[in-house]
């Protein structure tokens, strides 16, 4: 089922469970032609397609440039989790801007997963399919921090979470793996490729115009604005947005040195028939408490959706498939000998601070990118404050500025995030030795 492109222009798109339940593609021409517009935005994953419709909508006319399919990247490949927070933990934003903005920080990330549920539903966006429910569960037995996790959440943060204890979490997800949970009854899991299809649809439909398969190669000032050029014409515009996430490829050396790339990984199995709910009788998305987390969920159709593992070197490794099945059966043994139907990787972008570059870099070019692995609600969030500090000068952005960029360590940057991913893993590994 893998979709290759075969004539230069078709979809080029990763064989994916997403990409097997995906909507039509777009399938929007190329940029052939020089072109005018307000904004011109860089890159259609689901932030560049958010930030699109939303300047869309507000009367703006706008150019998006994808340089292959509307969310070939990270944004059609990923879990489909989607809950407020951001890559960098709570308590690190708490401890950095105290509990009063983290509050507030955090209110902005519930805003991304209530637009991405009202845009499902008000717009009607097919095949998103949202499934109620987000589990977190820990590796070893921690009842007291599971408890404080809970409380905290919801009485800090007005944000009612459930504390599940380890008898009533081996109901919802049978495996004696986990010991302790926190259940949110707001968050849920989706198709993220399918949303990102469908607001791009309707950005064409509210002439917002979108050119795949067309990279844009360099950027120069020109009179009051700037010029964006790509392989084959080229975009006058007043405003550029940079929303290439994890896939720096040079056209902004100054996100490159700022951005580490960072490679994550999912399998999904064949459908499992009465196994999937003799294992995983909850509807929620499961997702255990380590940095490098196992994430996993039980699709519309019954198949498994596992992800998991992370590596600054952004490689896929050779027995990527045979990993998988190791991490998923080291949980349900039961499903040794399912059949596993895709396996495919795909690129994080994130700053050294794990929070997401919301930011005008200088006159007229602004970069929203950097949503390492929470960008599904994080996406729809830099769409809307982006959009509103263009056009209405709004400052909601301005709460993230305390974020600025940070230097990725060149070539040192990989193995400095490889080696934190191993002591935060050999950390992990040691509680659950001592409390498993
Ligand atoms: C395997 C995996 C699992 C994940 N799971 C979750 C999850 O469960 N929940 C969650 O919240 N987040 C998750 N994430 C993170 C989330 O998917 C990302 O944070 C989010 O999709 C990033 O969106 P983006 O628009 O910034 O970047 P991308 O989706 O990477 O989009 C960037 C786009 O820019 C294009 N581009 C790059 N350079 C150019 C150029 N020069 N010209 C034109 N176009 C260009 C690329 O082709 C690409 O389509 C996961 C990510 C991965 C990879």
């Amino acid at each position: 089922m893998t979709q290759t492109r075969t004539d230069g222009f078709g979809p080029s798109y990763r064989d994916t469970y997403y990409t097997r339940t995906m909507e039509p593609p777009l399938n929007a021409a190329p940029l052939s032609d020089r072109i005018e517009a307000d904004i011109c935005i860089v890159g259609g994953g689901i932030a560049g397609v958010s930030a699109a419709y939303e300047l869309t909508k507000a009367g703006k006319s706008v150019v998006l440039l994808e340089a292959d399919q509307i969310a070939w990247g990270a944004s059609g490949r990923n879990g489909g989790v989607v809950t407020p927070g951001f890559a960098a933990s709570g308590s690190a934003i708490e401890k950095k801007r105290g509990l009063d903005t983290a509050r507030q920080i955090f209110d902005l990330s519930r805003e991304g997963v209530e637009i991405f549920r009202e845009y499902t539903q008000t717009l009607a966006l097919p095949g998103v399919e949202i499934r109620p429910g987000a589990l977190s569960v820990s590796r070893y037995r921690d009842a007291q921090g599971m408890q404080d996790a809970a409380r905290h959440k919801t009485d800090a943060y007005s944000y009612p979470v459930e504390y599940v204890p380890t008898e009533k979490l081996r109901e919802m997800v049978r495996t004696d793996r986990y010991f302790d949970g926190v259940y949110d009854p707001q968050g849920f899991h989706a198709h993220s490729l399918n949303y990102c299809l469908g607001l791009a649809r309707e950005t064409q439909r509210l002439g917002g115009r979108i050119f795949e398969n067309t990279r844009a190669v360099s950027m120069a000032r020109q009179g009051a604005g700037h010029l964006v050029t790509t392989q084959a014409g080229s975009v006058q515009c007043e405003t550029v947005i940079l929303c290439q996430g994890g896939m720096v490829d040079g056209f902004s050396k100054r996100l490159q040195r700022n951005l580490l790339p960072i490679g994550t990984f999912v399998t999904v199995t064949e459908p499992l028939g009465d196994l999937a709910h003799a294992l995983i009788p909850t509807s929620a998305a499961i997702v255990d408490t380590r940095m490098a987390c196992d994430y996993f969920r039980i699709t519309p159709d019954g198949r498994l959706l596992w992800g998991g593992g992370m590596t600054g070197m952004a490689l896929e490794p050779a027995n990527l498939e045979q990993q998988m099945r190791r991490a998923f059966t080291s949980v349900f043994p039961q499903l040794a000998d399912v059949k596993i139907d895709a396996t495919w990787s795909g690129l994080l972008g994130y700053a050294r601070h794990r929070m997401p570059y919301l930011r005008e870099l200088h006159d007229g070019v602004w970069a929203a990118t950097g949503l390492g692995g929470h960008g599904v609600n994080v996406g729809p969030l830099v769409g809307r404050l982006i959009a509103e500090a263009i056009v209405d000068d709004g400052q909601r952005h301005a709460v993230l500025d305390p974020y600025g960029l940070t230097w990725n360590g060149s070539v040192f940057g990989p193995l400095a995030a490889d080696t934190v991913y191993y002591w935060e893993a050999l950390k992990e590994r040691y509680f659950e030795w001592r409390y498993g």
